[in-house]
């Protein structure tokens, strides 16, 4: 079973004295430097000149130009887009990487498949959040955190579990429980998950609207069954906390029941493993990783054109109606 630590495993003061360093400060970059900072960790932020930067300034950061605020970190956190983190190390961190200094990455990517290759000096840490960085953010001010993976790649000073595990209490983690799991298998299930996962629950929602619409329904009610109440989300949100079987027993009617068990297999038939083990597969055997580099090599065209169609989807416009005629809770 995997081995699972929380806070008395962990110790802020393995922090102390040392200088942590954000690299990038979005969507995870701006959650984790907060906690950090709140935690009592010495924080300084490092960011090339744009609106990400202005956000630090204006939340009070030491702001330095990444190559600086490498130089300034004992523990590094790497929290630029994975594509450019390979750069990014070349040209700003590689020459700040001192031996007993720390090198932290949120998402294993760039280790996994060879892109970065921190020297021997170095600990090479991950802590990988299960969750955006607005909840890291949001569920640390309510007391609690997401649960996280951690891994030591490489334990040059002897301490770095330890620091991984201080810095997993720091961002709130400890407090759910932060999971030991392998770079390779992090990197791997977070790109199944994005592969599989999303694209399966997201197209459904979509192509579901287009039919329902076609099929004459009113297009803010289709939307509403669909994801627009909030039910989809809420009712996964409960199959975390209880288990899908007994999520499905305690909120759900026996009609419904019977509708979800009856149909099951044939919206998910029997041929979704085999492709399933080809989605690993591409995984596994980089080639997904050698499309995404070139995709951001040539400045994300099919990311640029995909979103373009995503927002000019009719979709969007009944979920901005619904969304003035429904009032979710925040
Ligand atoms: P993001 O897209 O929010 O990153 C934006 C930041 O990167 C900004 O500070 C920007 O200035 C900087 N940046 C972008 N391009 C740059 C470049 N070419 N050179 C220098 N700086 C550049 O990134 P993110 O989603 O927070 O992801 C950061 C890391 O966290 C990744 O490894 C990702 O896999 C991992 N991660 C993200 C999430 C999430 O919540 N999005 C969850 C878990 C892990
Ligand atoms: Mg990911």
């Amino acid at each position: 079973m995997a081995r699972v630590y929380y806070d008395q495993d962990a110790d802020l003061a393995d922090l102390a004295g040392e200088t942590v360093a954000v690299l990038g400060y979005g969507i995870q970059g701006r959650a984790q430097a907060l906690n950090l900072r709140d935690s009592g960790a010495t924080v300084v932020v490092g960011n090339r000149e744009d609106a990400y930067r202005a956000q630090a300034v204006t939340d009070g950061f030491e702001v330095l130009p990444i190559p600086e605020a490498a130089a300034r970190g004992d523990l590094i956190l790497l929290l630029v887009p994975d594509e450019v983190q390979g750069e990014v190390y070349e040209q700003a961190i590689r020459p700040a990487l001192a031996p007993g200094k720390a090198l932290v990455f949120a998402h294993g990517f760039a280790v996994r498949y060879g892109v970065i290759r921190p020297p021997e000096g170095v600990d090479l840490l991950l802590l990988a959040p299960r969750l955006p960085g607005k909840y890291v953010r949001d569920l640390y001010l309510r007391g609690s955190g997401v649960p996280v993976y951690v891994d030591v790649g490489h334990d040059a000073t002897g301490r770095a579990r330890r620091r991984v595990l201080a810095l997993a209490k720091a961002i709130g983690a400890t407090r759910v429980g932060a999971m030991e799991v392998s770079f390779a298998q992090e990197t791997e299930l977070d790109h199944f998950s994005e592969h599989f996962l999303y694209p399966l629950i997201f197209t459904a929602l979509r192509v579901a609207y287009e039919v329902l619409v076609e099929e004459g329904y009113d297009p803010e009610a289709a939307l509403m069954e669909l994801h627009g109440s909030g039910e989809v989300g809420e009712v996964l949100l409960e199959a975390g906390r209880v288990g899908l079987d007994r999520m499905i027993e305690t909120l759900a009617s026996p009609a419904c029941q019977y509708g979800i068990y009856a149909y099951a297999p044939r919206v998910v038939p029997e041929g979704t493993r085999r492709l399933i083990r080809e989605i690993l597969r591409e995984i596994r055997d980089g080639s997904f990783a050698r499309e995404l580099l070139a995709e951001q090599r040539q400045g994300y065209p099919r990311l640029r054109a995909m979103r373009e169609a995503a927002r000019a989807h009719p979709l969007a416009a009944t979920e901005a109606r619904l969304r003035e005629l429904i009032r979710l809770p925040r």
